[in-house]
């Protein structure tokens, strides 16, 4: 059994300072267990962790290693509720999916704060969110978004107008926002090793370095890897954008994207409280979003960028460098000491997609860019159904996934085609 790891994290920010490097050999030869999970970001890890702490018995089986995807790489921002806001989701489905969904929508960022507490995770958990409004319409937007969201019982809002702002990001570009109070950010990859470890801690499995090649479910469900085989009463598919053709049911339900990220050198204690005062993330308006927060050690942590089909953009640094120099003119020529990207999934309808197969096998992807809370949530659902209360996971599951126009060749420029009139708006101010 080998000890030393074949895969790597990304060279990212996360990966130089996380504080757990053990590594879970891979699975060799034939086990059992209550439930599989395949994929270990915050999807399967929450499934897993919840299903721990309900006295199931999970294996969960990685590709590469932990959070090696987009939970290890992420801007690390608990965003509160979905991509679609509740409306979108009220005119789509109606207004009893709109309640559902809604009275689920703050419940992720819940549990990632209960497991930090309860599981003592160290993680550099900050609170507040900031969506920053760059024009009128946008802020418009945030103040219809409010009412909706209150009535579901979120109350930590606060609307921000052009001075305001500044309280939490030192910059002209906005002309407003809106503070999230049970938003917040972590470092994602401390989470999920965190998460890991909880699991263990309640005897679960883990194992790195082991793609799953085939997933069989019906009667007796079973997974292969290269080298070894889990038998299971459950099995959970949680590889989101990086489960490729492993099953190919689930290949055209979403369409991974890219997304990079920079870590800037540590910029000292003095530039970053007065750029960021409050200590909350921001995110942006525009459909192709900007996304950035310091870190514990003072860094700027500076996501945007979006490259569909989920290709890896030769220069990233030079592809976000004009976004930093024009949220923060005088960090124009700082120094980028990290820089990665990632793929997240991406549905249609931009609301997570969850269900079964017909042959069984239950599954989550699709968070189409806001996953950190939502992962959590899928998970407890998940766990909730496979236990025997389906009512809220079915809220999800029985929404219609709508595919991609133009077939496996063409969804990714059409959908670009797509983006690219949303981000002419944005431009515009429209
Ligand atoms: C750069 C970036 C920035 C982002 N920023 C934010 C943010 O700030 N806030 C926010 O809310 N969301 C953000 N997101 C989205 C968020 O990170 C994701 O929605 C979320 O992490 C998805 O988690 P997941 O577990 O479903 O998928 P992933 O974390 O991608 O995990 C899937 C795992 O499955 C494994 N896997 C795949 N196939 C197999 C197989 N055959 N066998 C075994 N294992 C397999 C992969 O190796 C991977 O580790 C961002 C995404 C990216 C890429």
């Amino acid at each position: 059994m080998s000890s030393t790891p074949h895969s790597q994290h990304a060279p990212s920010y996360y990966a130089a300072t996380c504080n757990d490097s053990r590594y879970r050999p891979p699975l060799e030869g034939s086990t059992e267990s209550d439930v599989c999970v395949v994929g270990a970001g915050f999807s399967g890890l929450a499934t897993a962790l919840h299903l721990a702490e309900r006295g199931y018995r999970v294996v969960v089986l990685e590709a590469q290693r932990i959070a090696w995807g987009a939970s290890g790489r992420n801007g690390g921002q608990l965003v509160n509720g979905y991509s679609r806001d509740l409306d979108v989701i009220e005119r789509r489905y109606g207004r009893d999916a709109a309640d559902a969904l809604g009275g689920m929508a703050f419940e992720g960022g819940g549990i990632i704060r209960e497991w930090i507490d309860r599981y003592g995770i160290d993680c550099d958990y900050r609170e507040g969110g900031v969506a920053a409004a760059l024009n009128r319409r946008q802020l418009a937007e945030l103040e219809a978004m409010v009412p909706g969201w209150e009535r579901h019982g979120h109350s930590g809002l606060e609307l921000l107008d052009e001075r305001t702002i500044r309280d939490h990001v030192n910059t002209d570009l906005y002309v407003g926002g809106l503070l999230d109070r049970w938003g917040g950010h972590v470092h994602p990859l401390n989470l999920a090793l965190g998460e890991a470890a909880a699991i263990e801690g309640l005897g679960g499995r883990l194992f790195e370095d082991s793609p799953v090649v085939r997933v069989t479910g019906g009667e007796r469900p079973e997974v292969l890897t290269g080298q070894g085989a889990v038998r299971a009463d459950h099995i959970v598919l949680c590889g989101n954008a990086y489960l490729g053709a492993t099953v190919p049911a689930l290949r055209d339900k979403v369409m991974p994207v890219s997304t990079q990220v920079i870590a800037t050198e540590p910029l000292g204690e003095a530039t970053v409280r007065r750029l960021m005062p409050s200590g909350a993330c921001v995110e942006d308006c525009n459909y192709m979003l900007d996304y950035y927060r310091m870190t514990a050690d003072h860094r700027l942590l500076f996501g945007g960028g979006t490259v569909y089909g989920g290709r890896e953009p030769g220069d990233i640094a030079a592809r976000l460098r004009p976004h930093v120099r024009r949220t923060f003119p005088e960090l124009g020529d700082v120094r980028f000491d990290y820089a990665w990207s990632g793929n997240f999934a991406l549905t249609l309808t931009r609301i997570p997609h969850l269900g079964r197969l017909p042959d069984g096998v239950w599954f989550t992807h699709g968070y189409s860019g806001h996953g950190v809370t939502t992962t959590h949530l899928a998970g407890r659902l998940l766990a909730e159904a496979i236990d025997g209360e389906t009512e809220r996971f079915e809220a999800f599951a029985r929404l219609r996934n709508i595919p991609f126009p133009g077939g496996r060749l063409l969804r990714v420029p059409l959908t670009a085609m797509g983006a690219w009139y949303y981000q002419l708006r944005d431009r515009l101010g429209l």
